[in-house]
């Protein structure tokens, strides 16, 4: 079975965005993975098809109802689903490879896109919506977020990447940032590439990468090397 999203959204029209570019995009042509969004506002509430209100116990901006948000989960992913429900939230873990691939491995996900303050608490734990962070900073909604998330997962998909192996020496994959790239031409602006490179002494190269990586590494994420 192929992987499915449903992204729950209030702005289905900024999807698939970038997911139908390049890689995502061809993968998406090919099926490789399969992409819903769901308008929350369909389970919007009146008229005027509500689905925000003001925060109880007061405050500025509005908070994403419960009742209409359990609604279109209900309606994209009914009891029995096997897929994750993840909310796209700056209070959840943030995301990591490795969570990624977790995701990759699995059937799908249903992914809220929250917007406004918030939204409301039961719904999360109702639901049971995981929290998923791409990050210390705040969005100004959960799509960017959710598209972040789906980039990383469907590069993973079996068949999406060219080169399979490229992936295995990629930053995080194991463990350390990756070693400096170099390409042709020999020689840029006086800029030479390290002899080791060119030297055709696959063992060296690999010594010198897997050093590289390691000074890197220290340098700008020791937060890495210390678990
Ligand atoms: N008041 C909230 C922020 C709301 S931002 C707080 O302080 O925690 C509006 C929506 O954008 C959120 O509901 C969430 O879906 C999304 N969002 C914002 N920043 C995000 C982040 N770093 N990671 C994932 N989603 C984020």
């Amino acid at each position: 079975m192929s992987f499915r999203a449903s992204v729950l959204t209030l702005h289905p029209e900024m999807f698939p965005g970038p997911l139908g570019v390049s890689l995502a995009g061809k993968a998406l042509e090919r099926g490789d993975f399969a992409l819903e969004t769901v308008q929350i506002r369909d389970f919007g509430v009146g008229r005027h098809r509500m689905v925000d209100d003001t925060p109880s116990g007061g405050g500025a901006g509005m908070v994403m109802r419960a009742d209409v948000l359990a609604a279109a989960v209900d309606s994209a992913s009914p009891a029995g689903d096997p897929r994750p429900r993840l909310l796209m939230s700056p209070r959840g873990k943030p995301l990591t490879q490795a969570r990624v691939r977790e995701l990759a491995a699995g059937v799908g996900a249903v992914i809220v896109c929250g917007r406004f303050e918030g939204v409301d608490e039961r719904v999360i734990e109702a639901r049971g919506l995981v929290e998923v962070s791409i990050g210390d900073y705040i969005l100004s909604g959960g799509e960017v977020a959710a598209m972040v998330l789906l980039d990383a997962v469907v590069r993973l998909l079996p068949g999406v990447m060219g080169n399979a192996r490229s992936g295995e020496t990629e930053s995080f994959e194991t463990g350390l940032l990756e070693h400096p790239h170099y390409t042709r031409p020999a020689e840029w602006e006086g800029r030479t590439i390290p002899d080791v490179l060119t030297s055709g002494d696959h063992g060296a190269v690999e010594r010198w990468r897997q050093a590289e990586a390691q000074r890197i590494t220290h340098a700008r994420r020791p937060d890495l090397l210390s678990d």
